[in-house]
């Protein structure tokens, strides 16, 4: 099945075409400007060349109009007709408590995914724009939304809730929600196949580190519990935000700084983390450069990410009573060694030891455990656009049966 990916933003919009029968890439891009100007990059797969054009975007319909026009271009196109494209699977940031899958678009959908934009105000507002501009352009082509929190919404209640009065979770659904889904899931998947054994009889720990991370627990192939929160702000510390912390800072901030209470998140989404700690950078490859030249404050952001992914991991061997598998995934987890080697250091004794050889590959799915440790740690790149395109292929055949 030919699946078209859309990830829209307030002025962007990410796009790729898949066959989901080989998984390959067909033609992927990026709308930019939308509402501005527009720039539109694409690549094809006849070539890698990238072409880039200035195309009016007033609106997401216009650019999803030229997402079309390229794919059908006889030169820099993959497709011949519209008709080729057999579904479009949009990635929707929050699906609340109403989502534990991903789901075929109809009205009543649309009707929840609104629903949920208090929780997530600055993401599913352009999802739905998105998902709109896409029916206008394309018709009956049938459209599956996939969610970030989906895949948690199996983590029992007490893994869920946050202790403040139990009145706040029934009248605004102030809950842990958990993101990154997709990858959770996508990364499970690929562990049981690479360990031979069914996801249902594994416990897994899934450390998707990038510029944000989240851990998970997955018992069986079911979200266990998740670091992210309410909002992505919560868990680790990470390139700009803060992780959890006590929330008496907030107002200790407010009141010192004179900043309201939504300045004082802003920095702790916008200026902590470790671009916060260091000083110097968001990005862990700049953090690595500042370490070799000695920069402690660079050292010290590093060694509280290690730290916290590590404190993460022990707490979810403590709740599932065992680890087959840790896997490190996202630009960090699959290409950061002395990350996976610091976070996995002295814990021997629970079966965990990498061998330092294998360690030293990037961006490359494989085993770094030595032979004889009892818990696999794999490092498998993850591959969200993928998942949305299988989990788009199951539905639609699913409704058609
Ligand atoms: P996101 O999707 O959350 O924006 P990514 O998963 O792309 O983020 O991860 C971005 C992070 O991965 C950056 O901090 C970057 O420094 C880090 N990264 C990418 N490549 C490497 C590398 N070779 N070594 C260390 N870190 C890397």
């Amino acid at each position: 099945m030919k699946v078209l990916v859309i990830n829209a933003g307030s002025s962007s919009l990410k796009y790729q075409l898949l066959d989901t029968t080989s998984g390959e890439v067909m033609a992927k891009g990026l709308c930019e400007r939308i509402g501005i100007d527009g720039v539109l990059t694409h690549t094809g797969n006849k070539s890698d060349e990238k072409f880039k054009f200035d195309i009016a975007m007033p609106t997401h319909k216009e650019a999803i109009q030229s997402v079309i026009n390229v794919l059908l271009d006889p030169e820099k196109g993959v497709i011949s007709s519209m008709s080729e494209i057999d579904a479009v699977g949009h990635r929707v940031v929050h699906g609340g408590e109403f989502f534990s899958d991903s789901v075929i678009i109809t009205e009543k959908v649309l009707k929840a995914i609104e629903d949920c934009v208090p929780l997530a105000p600055l993401h599913n507002p352009p999802n739905l724009i998105g998902i709109e501009a896409c029916r206008e352009v394309m018709g009956d082509v049938p459209m599956v939304a996939v969610f970030d929190t989906a895949f948690h919404q199996t983590m029992p209640q007490s893994h869920y809730m946050y202790a403040i009065p139990y009145e706040y979770y029934q009248k605004y659904k102030i809950r842990r929600y958990g993101f990154h889904g997709t990858s959770h899931k996508y990364v499970s998947q690929q562990a049981a196949e690479m360990l031979g054994r069914p996801l249902e009889d594994l416990k897994l720990i899934t450390c998707h580190l990038g510029n944000g991370s989240s851990i998970c627990a997955i018992n069986g192939g079911k979200s266990y519990d998740t670091s992210m929160g309410f909002t992505p702000l919560d868990g680790l510390p990470m390139g700009t935000r803060a992780g959890n912390l006590d929330p008496a800072i907030i107002e200790f901030l407010s009141e010192h700084e004179n900043l309201s209470a939504a300045q004082v998140i802003n920095i702790l989404n916008k200026k902590s983390g470790m671009l916060g700690i260091s000083g110097v950078s968001s990005d862990f490859r700049d953090l690595d450069t500042a370490i070799d030249d000695g920069n402690a404050r660079a050292a010290l952001a590093k060694d509280m990410f290690n730290l916290s992914v590590k404190k993460i991991i022990g707490s979810y061997i403590a709740e599932m009573g065992g680890v087959d598998a840790i896997i490190f995934t996202a630009g960090v987890g699959e290409n950061d060694r002395s990350v996976r080697w610091d976070v996995c250091e002295h814990m021997e004794y629970l079966g965990i030891k990498i061998d330092p050889e294998k360690n030293k590959y990037r961006g490359k799915q494989m085993d770094i455990s030595i032979d004889y440790a009892r818990v696999r740690v794999l490092v498998i790149p993850t591959n969200e656009e993928l998942m949305i395109a299988k989990d788009t292929e199951r539905l639609v055949n699913e409704a058609k049966q």
